[in-house]
C-alpha cells in the first residue's frame, strides 16, 4: 500500500490504519493470540499504522503481533489523563508494554472543548516534555469536537490531529450540541494546511454506516488534508475488503454483511448507577422508566467506552 506523509511529523503512513480497539476486551474480546493474529495479518497486508490507547488495554495484542517480526509500524496511542503525572504514567506504560523506547504518536485522548483542553494543561505539558526528550515523536489530540479540531491549526506545539468524521456527521460535536461534517472538514483542512498530520476516526460512524461501505470510505478518502483513516478490524475478510477498495478491485456493488456489532445493556444486571450515561461521549444512553440504563441505537457509535465503567458488567457488545 502506498504511504502518505503525515503532516510535518516525518512519519509516513498507509492511507488505512488498524484501530486495535476492536480486538480488545470492550469490543470483540479476542484472546491475545487471536487478536495478535488478526493484527499481524493486517501488517502482512501492508498496513503500517496502528491506533491504540491506554484506556483500550490493547498493548499486549500489538506486542504479540510484532514479536519475532521485522514490522515497524507507526504506533499512535493516547491517554484520558489530565495531570502531568497521569500522562507520564501513560507514556511509560506504553513504552514498557510495547517494548519501545519511543512511541511515534501520543495524544490527549478525546478532547471535548476549550475548558477540557485547559484542564489538561499538565498532561499537555508532559507530552511536550516527552517529545523534547525524544521518547515521543509527535503529539496532538483526538477529538469528536469541531471546536477542539479547529484549534489545531493555531496550536504551534501540536503535530497531529485525530478527528471524528464521516459522511453523515454521526457523533460530531460542537459546543454542547451537534456539529456537521462540513465544519469538521474545514477544521481538518486548516490543520493540514498548517502542517499538522491528520488521520480520521469513525469513518463508519461506529458501525452505523457500514451498510454504505464504499460511500463512507470514499467520503473520507476524498477529504482535503487527511493522510489516513483508522478502521477497526476483527477479521481477515474485513482487511481483505479494505485492500480491495484501496487497490480499486472492489465490486462497485459491494455491500458488507450487516450483522452489526451492537451494545446492549442487560436489564437483569444493570443497577441504574448512571456511570455509563456520564461516560458516553455521544449521549447515547438514557435511563428508562424502570430506572435502568438503555442504549439508543440510533445514536450509539459502538465505541465501547461505556462498557468498562459498569461495575456489574451489564454492558455487552455483540
Ligand atoms: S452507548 Fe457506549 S458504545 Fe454507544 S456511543 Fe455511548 S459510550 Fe459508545
Ligand atoms: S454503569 Fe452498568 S449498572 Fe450503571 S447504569 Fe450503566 S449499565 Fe447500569
Amino acid at each position: 500500500m502506498e504511504k502518505k506523509r503525515l503532516g510535518n511529523t516525518g512519519l509516513q503512513v498507509t492511507p488505512v490504519g488498524f484501530g486495535v480497539l476492536t480486538v480488545g476486551k470492550t469490543q470483540l474480546n479476542l484472546s491475545i493470540d487471536e487478536g495478535a493474529e488478526v493484527l499481524r495479518y493486517g501488517l502482512e497486508c501492508g498496513i503500517n499504522f496502528l491506533d491504540t490507547a491506554e484506556y483500550y488495554e490493547t498493548y499486549p495484542y500489538i506486542r504479540k503481533a510484532l514479536q519475532g517480526t521485522n514490522f515497524e509500524p507507526v504506533i499512535a496511542s493516547k491517554s484520558l489523563g489530565h495531570s502531568y503525572a497521569d500522562m507520564k504514567h501513560a507514556i511509560e506504560e506504553a513504552r514498557i508494554a510495547l517494548n519501545r523506547d519511543m512511541i511515534d504518536i501520543f495524544l490527549l485522548h478525546e478532547v471535548r472543548n476549550d475548558p477540557d483542553w485547559v484542564s489538561r494543561a499538565g498532561a499537555w505539558e508532559c507530552l511536550q516534555e516527552a517529545k523534547a526528550k525524544g521518547i515521543v515523536k509527535a503529539v496532538g489530540i483526538s477529538t469528536h469536537h469541531v471546536d477542539a479540531a479547529a484549534r489545531a491549526a493555531e496550536t504551534k506545539e501540536m503535530d497531529v490531529l485525530f478527528p471524528l468524521i464521516n459522511f453523515r456527521s454521526l457523533g460530531i460535536r460542537k459546543g454542547s450540541g451537534v456539529g456537521t461534517k462540513e465544519e469538521m472538514a474545514e477544521a481538518i483542512k486548516s490543520a493540514a494546511a498548517a502542517g499538522k498530520g491528520v488521520f480520521a476516526m469513525k469513518v463508519f460512524g461506529g458501525g452505523n454506516l457500514t451498510g454504505h461501505y464504499l460511500e463512507a470510505i470514499q467520503y473520507v478518502r476524498d477529504l482535503e488534508g487527511i493522510s489516513s483513516m483508522m478502521i477497526g478490524f476483527g477479521y481477515h475478510h474485513e482487511i481483505d475488503r479494505i485492500l480491495d477498495v484501496m487497490n480499486g478491485t472492489i465490486d462497485p456493488n459491494y455491500v458488507p454483511d450487516l450483522s452489526e456489532k451492537r451494545i446492549q445493556i442487560d436489564q437483569g444486571d444493570c443497577e441504574g448507577c448512571g456511570a455509563c450515561i456520564e461516560r458516553c461521549p455521544n449521549h447515547a444512553i438514557f435511563m428508562n422508566k424502570n430506572g435502568l440504563a438503555e442504549v439508543d441505537h440510533q445514536i450509539c457509535l459502538t465505541c465501547g467506552y461505556c462498557a468498562p465503567m459498569c461495575p456489574v458488567r451489564a454492558i455487552i457488545m455483540y
